[in-house]
């Protein structure tokens, strides 16, 4: 066996004509894509014809490990969907801790590429490169996902590792995921829509093919080393995370105006001041705990099992992540923490992505306040700020399409169509259909790059796809994003508003744009890796081009997994382009941009409003694209020896 890290093949599944197939994978791709979402978008661009349909069976769905799956390293325990999202029409991609990445190297392979359509449904039993195909119309509409996990582990063995859909991908909705771990979600992009459009409810994987790496002590040493490093140099955050996982962080975004707040339009200080925000904060949820987990691989563990006393269906429940907590607590005025964590475990079961939930949810209590839809849409649902049962409520419907939630279980671009309401669309928070996320793109500290990461991310609506830690990386000081000063003290003059915003600093377009560039691609390398981008935020720096070339054998820099992030992410926004997405005119709703500007709390007069465009145009320049049309230019297609893109976009 070849000491590298990875198998060299990958898994083909045809739910149509219930077939599988091995195919090996030359080296090459591998340093070129290095796996994870790398190796799948390498794939599924070459083999999936533009324009298929959103669920046409044609239509490919990765489930992917990471290149330091199962090796030694830290973090590294994240599954990744990958394919043409549902929801957005754009390349989708989501990923996940829990246990099962680790099954699917198990098995012998680096990926499992998912087509066809199974006429009734079924679930897949893969152990050791053996493919079993079993009828799943006893759980089926039946049996949500937590349960399905339990049933099929006691059927087959505790060994197996479960990824299944709940009612909601069996439903099609377009804000669903694919659920692990009994209730740890897949959820953006919408692939439980996916997933239950080709009749396939669970995948349970085992194996006993274990990687061999190229130089296990020396991936273990810089790993050793940097579990010392994080004991002695943990930061602030790691700390949180340590004690109550992102929870923790919720109080601070509330204040600081990173959280939105009444569907982007209140402020935090305000509508939900300390105190109020203080009854579901990190001490208020981390009580209900019963004990801390981790994923597999991963030597931190942020993640809670609890129990709320008295609800039997919260009888062991995960620990509400912050997204949930602001979206279903801040944003909705909502104090009542119980609520939330019903909420979660509702969201848990049915697949729901509890992201795209809350803003769907969020928007229809805003439609409801300005008499866009009255109590007769809402079939007598009285959607008031605050109003925690009616918010349960609502999730019930839309986990069980039932009811004024079989309006929303599509999500926000959906729910405008089927409720005649296109002529609101500046109210409804999504980017070119993906939903938004709880971190406010006019938020000084950081929005920037978020907003320009939800506009031009290959999958729209991203909060994870400006990894501002690169930069520390390539040793550069540590810099707020440009602030064009000149520019901006004209528009407070004529505004008479005296800005706080430390304004000393001015990047050129050029430093901007390669801080975006560097943010977005070192998040490419890490999902290509199959690591959990938290390792990266808690101080120490993680070693992970050591441990690239030590599990490989290969002796490449920084410099070039950098190359190799901008390849990867050249492909995936080249399948954009393919299915001809003007990528340059995506854009978030103007309230997000900062239009009309906010007059109070710290996002007031967003300096951000100015500049988004020249950023956008700065970030393509940076990655060598066509800073107007976002087109790769055919220089930088061989640079990155991307000939296949550059054959499809020049001939
Ligand atoms: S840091 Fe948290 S989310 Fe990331 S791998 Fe560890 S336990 Fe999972």
């Amino acid at each position: 066996m070849a000491k590298k890290g990875y198998h060299g093949k990958i898994l083909w599944i045809n739910l149509t004509d219930k077939t599988s197939q091995e195919e090996v994978i030359n080296d090459e791709v591998y340093e070129l894509f290095i796996g994870g979402y790398g190796l799948a978008a390498k794939i599924i661009y070459d083999r999936q014809k533009p324009g298929l349909s959103r669920f046409d069976p044609d239509n490919i769905l990765a489930v992917m490990s990471g290149l330091l799956t199962n090796g030694r390293a830290a973090f590294n325990g994240r599954w990744i969907l990958a394919g043409k999202s549902p929801l957005t029409g754009t390349w989708g991609d989501s990923n996940c801790g829990g246990d099962f990445a680790p099954a699917i190297k198990n098995a012998g392979y680096d990926g499992i590429f998912i087509v066809g359509k199974s006429q009734k449904p079924v679930y897949i039993v893969l152990n050791d490169k053996k493919v079993v195909f079993e009828d799943a119309s006893h759980l089926w509409q039946k049996v949500d996902a937590v349960d399905t996990e339990e049933k099929l582990k006691q059927v087959h063995g505790a060994d197996y590792k479960v990824i299944c859909i709940g009612s909601s991908g069996e439903n099609l909705s377009l804000i669903s995921g694919v659920v692990n771990a009994k209730g740890r979600l897949a959820g953006r992009s919408g692939f439980g829509a996916l997933m239950g459009s080709k009749n396939l409810k669970a995948l349970c994987v085992k194996g006993t093919h274990l990687v061999e790496v190229h130089n296990a002590d020396k991936v273990w040493k810089h790993t050793t080393d940097l579990l010392t490093d994080l004991v002695n140099n943990l930061n602030d955050f790691g700390k949180t995370m340590k004690n109550c996982g992102t929870a923790g962080t919720l109080t601070d975004s509330a204040e600081s105006g990173d959280s939105p707040v009444k569907n982007w339009v209140g402020v935090g200080s305000k509508d939900f001041p300390p105190e109020v925000a203080d009854k579901i904060n990190a001490f208020e949820v981390t009580k209900y705990e019963r004990e801390k987990y981790a994923c597999y691989g991963c030597p931190f563990g942020c993640g809670g099992i609890c129990e709320v006393p008295g609800k039997k269906l919260l009888k062991e429940t995960h620990r509400p992540e912050y997204e949930t907590l602001c979206g279903f607590g801040v944003q909705l005025l909502n104090d009542d923490v119980e609520s939330i964590f019903m909420v979660n475990e509702l969201c848990n079961r049915a697949g729901l992505d509890t992201i795209s939930c809350a803003t769907t949810v969020n928007w229809a209590f805003e439609a409801y306040e300005q008499k866009f839809i009255d109590s007769k849409t809402t079939g007598g649902l009285k959607l008031e700020w605050g109003n925690n049962e009616t918010v349960v409520k609502l999730v019930e419907q839309m986990a069980n399409n039932e009811g004024f939630g079989a309006m929303l279980k599509d999500g926000l671009r959906e729910a405008l169509i089927h409720l005649n309401l296109e002529d609101k669309a500046f109210t409804a928070m999504h980017v070119h259909g993906q939903e938004l996320p709880m971190h406010d793109s006019r938020n000084k500290e950081g929005g920037l790059g978020l907003g320009v990461g939800y506009e031009t991310e290959p999958t729209p609506g991203r909060h994870t796809s400006t990894f501002a830690g690169i930069d520390d990386y390539l040793e550069k000081e540590k810099k707020e994003l440009a602030l064009h000063s000149k520019v901006l003290n004209k528009f407070y003059q004529k505004l008479k508003f005296q800005p706080k915003y430390n304004l000393s600093y001015q990047s050129t377009d050029s430093e901007m744009g390669t801080s975006l560039k560097n943010a977005s691609c070192g998040e490419d390398i890490i999902n290509a890796m199959g690591l959990c981008n938290f390792g990266f935020y808690l101080g120490p720096l993680v070693p992970f081009v050591d441990w690239i070339n030590a599990t490989t054998g290969w002796d490449n820099s920084l410099d070039d997994y950098l190359l190799v992030g901008q390849r990867i992410k050249t492909i995936r926004h080249a399948f954009n382009l393919r299915e001809n997405i003007d990528v340059p005119k995506i854009r978030m709703p103007e309230r997000a941009r900062g239009n009309p500007a906010m007059k109070d709390g710290p996002n007031a007069y967003s300096p951000n409003v100015l500049m988004w465009d020249d950023a956008k145009k700065a970030y393509f320049a940076a990655m060598e694209w066509d800073p107007e049309t976002s087109i790769p230019l055919k220089a930088t297609l061989d640079k990155l020896n991307l000939q296949e893109v550059k054959k499809e976009i020049y001939g």
